[in-house]
């Protein structure tokens, strides 16, 4: 049932801990409330702003109109052809949690992809990836709806272009579409990714009689915990930089001025670059001031200790300004910002 609240503070709903608080807000946990609750507010033509998780925004204001809190749970197997599995999700899902359960199922292939925040529906927007895997890498489809039209549709990976921490949804697609579930591609016999060079050393170190998937989620996660800030304790929104892509020229051109630069050539001839060496280099690493900051160990992590969101953005553009003067590269924001 729809139960709409007015001037709902956001703060615990976003991993930030950002102060904002939302003109009307609700949380919608089927696809009929979900309807529902568009419906109301396209008839009072108000703005519509999707939250999941809120691991993957900076709320600068409140937000006017009406926030969505998605909870439409549910993961079922869809169908089995030999070793292939789909596997729908319901958006609201805690995404940790699924790759738990799938591995409990013996449903393989997410395990490179644990310990990420957030909901599944989230998780097409920007194509999480981790430890060498794409969601797209994983995807079958999503079923979602079109918010101007509040009609259905299924949309395919083709549909949903994506890239690399990219997806339609973030532009042509961005704030047309609410995720309501997505189909994975997973399988019921092993195919471990091990490539990633922080995984392979962390398992060197293990040196594990036998390689499963359960074995390889539980480094991911030894590794995550032993780098990241666990937003519950120090509110953070993970990477607040992409790492950017360059052409191999100024690559070149970098990486003879600063031997130790971390980059890595991709399929198409391009570079990518660590954004964290570049902002650990700028001289960033463990800078706080007005509440927020640059995590200690990791430059990429942006931190709030009671700042807002003003000063985290005043913060992050002084970082990429002394990123370009010094290397001439752009730092492009990861997280979506609302003003
Ligand atoms: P939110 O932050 O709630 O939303 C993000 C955007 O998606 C918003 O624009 C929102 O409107 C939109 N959205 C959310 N749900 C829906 C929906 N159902 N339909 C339509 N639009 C929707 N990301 C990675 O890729 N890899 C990582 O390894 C990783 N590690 C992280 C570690 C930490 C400690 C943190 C805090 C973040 C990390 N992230 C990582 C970023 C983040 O977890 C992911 O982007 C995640 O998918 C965001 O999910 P969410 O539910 O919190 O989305
Ligand atoms: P890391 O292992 O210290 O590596 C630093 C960067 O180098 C990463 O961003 C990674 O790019 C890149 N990299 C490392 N080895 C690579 C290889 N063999 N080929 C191509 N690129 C390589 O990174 P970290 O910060 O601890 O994060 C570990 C993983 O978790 C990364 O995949 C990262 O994307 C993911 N993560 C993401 C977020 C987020 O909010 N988006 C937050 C925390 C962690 P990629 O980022 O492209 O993998």
């Amino acid at each position: 049932m729809l139960d709409i609240q007015t001037a709902v503070s956001l703060q615990t709903f976003n991993t930030l801990a950002l102060p904002a608080r939302a003109e009307f807000f609700c949380r919608v946990d089927t696809d009929e409330t979900l309807l529902e609750a568009l419906r109301w507010a396209r008839d009072k033509g108000l703005r519509i702003t999707v939250l999941g998780g809120g691991s993957n925004v900076v709320l600068l204001n409140d937000i006017p109109g009406l926030v969505i809190s998605m909870a439409i749970p549910g993961i079922g197997l869809q169908h089995q052809i030999g070793d292939q599995l789909a596997v729908r999700v319901g958006a609201g899902e805690n995404w940790h949690l699924l790759v738990q359960r799938t591995l409990a199922e013996g449903w393989y292939g997410l395990e490179n992809l644990s310990l990420i925040p957030g909901l599944a529906g989230a998780a097409p927007i920007q194509n999480i990836g981790a430890y060498g895997v794409e969601l797209s890498e994983r995807f079958l489809s999503l079923e979602a709806i079109h918010i101007p039209s509040t009609e259905r549709l299924s949309m395919s990976a083709d549909d949903c272009r994506f890239g690399y921490r990219d997806s339609f949804f973030k532009h042509a697609g961005r704030d047309q579409y609410v995720i309501t579930s997505v189909t994975l591609s997973l399988s019921s016999k092993p195919q471990l990714h091990l490539d990633y060079p922080a995984l392979q050393q962390a398992l060197v170190e293990r040196n594990p009689t036998e390689l499963t998937p359960a074995l390889i989620s539980e480094v991911v996660c030894e590794v995550r915990r032993s780098k990241l800030p666990d937003p519950a304790v120090l509110p953070n929104a993970g990477s607040f930089f992409k790492n950017p892509v360059i052409a191999k020229e100024q690559y070149a051109r970098l990486i003879s001025q600063y031997p130790d630069l971390v980059g890595y050539p991709q399929a198409d001839g391009l570079v990518k670059l660590a954004a964290g060496w570049l902002v650990d280099r700028a001289g960033w690493k463990g800078v706080m001031r007005d509440g927020v900051g640059v995590h200690q160990q990791q430059a990429l992590v942006l931190v709030n200790r009671g700042g807002d969101g003003a000063k985290l953005l005043a913060l992050a553009d002084e970082i990429s300004q002394s990123v370009l003067s010094q290397f001439g590269v752009t730092l492009e924001l990861e997280p979506r910002v609302y003003p």
